[in-house]
């Protein structure tokens, strides 16, 4: 079966990557359901000839993925609630935002960015598709919608609130499954001189880092900003500044405007697309080389805890990420070979991991086992885990990251 592109509706023919079949990145067995069957779906990345929209081919529809047991809530990353809280104080500043403004964010989950808003007198309206993250942010003062985000629900939220100064969407594009219909309920949304900020990791940095692991069901594209200009201005937005974000391995912030808004477009935006086409983004030969890299760090983590295993090592996981469990299922790597990970977040604590059913215990089983290896999957935050779990090197133990190569430190 050919699949369109999602942005400019072109076949697709061209392989990014091909990481087999998976589960869904965020079903996390609970032990209840010890023995029953998962299911898993192809995944696999495609580039489009024509606009080079790196893209999955095949998806679930998303009321599975985002069913009531979806295990993410922001606030369970330190770093990522600092960013979150900077965001809001920085923008409130420069847009000159105050208690006649509105700003809303698409994806708000527990409200853990528009709270800093909240806190400084400015209304807000958070958009959620899941109805436990809404609950939760309506008790820190944070309204919320649950919705899907699209044209249509776009027009009932102006009609029953008003237009936003300030709407906000970070690490949602990738999330949508029809991006044409969704950006365009930000065109409905947006006041004729407000400003949209998208945050999204930039596939530059998925490709040059070997970031494979990103790729999951939940994340339909994978983004730069060339084509994400081309499907904003099908809506008739325009991209008028772009900053680079450290966030998520590398990420980008952009911009965005009515096309007809008066704000002025930075010489930044020019620079990035220069740096993209540098980095190869419009030349099919980039995407062809990927696979072969991402095999290349299978082999070398397999090959890692294999040796630990034969000389007796102990090794543990710390974090269970959704891209840990692409990574963990595309490594073929199960309890033999990492008998279990750790993780803060409660909801996902005594679960397995999707696929590769490796148990998930609170943090502090690190410290009763003492092991030789700490596996860190979410690597975007390492120094952060690093500083955390330092008291692993106190027993001798080592942390491993295996992206953008396999590293032992
Ligand atoms: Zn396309």
């Amino acid at each position: 079966m050919t699949h369109a592109c999602r942005a400019c509706g072109q076949p697709l023919s061209r392989t990014f990557v091909d990481l087999g079949m998976s589960p869904l990145a965020n079903s996390f067995v609970p032990l209840a359901r010890i023995n029953e069957p998962e299911k898993f779906y192809p995944l696999h990345a495609l580039v489009c000839d024509n606009c080079y929209l790196v893209q999955l081919g095949e998806f679930e529809p998303p009321k599975d993925i985002f069913s009531a047991d979806y295990a993410y809530y922001s606030s369970f990353s330190s770093s990522w609630l600092t960013h979150a809280e900077r965001y809001a104080r920085d923008m409130a500043a420069r847009w000159g935002l105050d208690a006649a403004s509105l700003v809303c964010e698409v994806g708000s989950n527990d409200g853990y960015l528009l709270r800093h808003f909240v806190s400084e007198g400015i209304p807000v309206i958070g958009i959620d598709p899941a109805a436990h993250c809404a609950d939760a942010a309506r008790k820190v003062g944070v309204p919320t919608e649950v919705c899907f985000f699209g044209a249509r629900t776009a027009s009932d939220i102006v009609a029953k609130y008003r237009r936003a100064d300030l709407m906000v969407a970070n690490n949602v594009l990738a999330h949508v499954p029809d991006l044409r219909g969704f950006v365009a309920g930000f065109r409905i949304m947006l006041k004729p001189e407000g400003v949209l900020t998208f945050e999204f990791p930039h596939l530059r940095h998925l490709i040059a880092l070997g970031q494979f692991d990103t790729i999951y069901h939940e994340h339909f594209s994978y983004l730069a900003l060339g084509p994400v200009q081309r499907v904003l201005a099908a809506e008739a937005l325009r991209v008028f500044d772009v900053e680079e974000l450290t966030t998520h391995g590398g990420s980008l912030r952009i911009y965005v405007c009515h096309s007809g808004a008066s704000h002025a477009e930075r010489p930044s935006v020019t620079r990035m697309l220069d740096e993209e086409r540098a980095a190869g983004l419009s030349d099919p030969k980039t995407y062809g080389d990927f696979t072969p890299r991402v095999v290349a760090i299978k082999e070398a983590v397999f090959e890692f805890l294999t040796s630990a295993r034969r000389q007796g090592r102990r090794v543990a996981g710390y974090g269970a990420p959704a891209k840990g469990n692409t990574f963990l299922n595309y490594c073929g790597i199960g309890p033999s070979h990492l008998p279990f990970t750790v993780d803060r977040n409660p909801v996902k604590q005594n679960t397995l991991l999707p696929g590769t059913r490796i148990p998930v215990h609170p943090v502090e089983m690190i410290e009763q086992t003492r092991p030789d290896y700490l596996i860190i999957l979410p690597w975007n935050l390492r120094d952060e885990v690093v500083e955390q779990m330092g008291i692993v090197r106190g027993w001798g133990g080592k942390f491993v990251t295996a992206i953008p190569s396999l590293t032992v430190f």
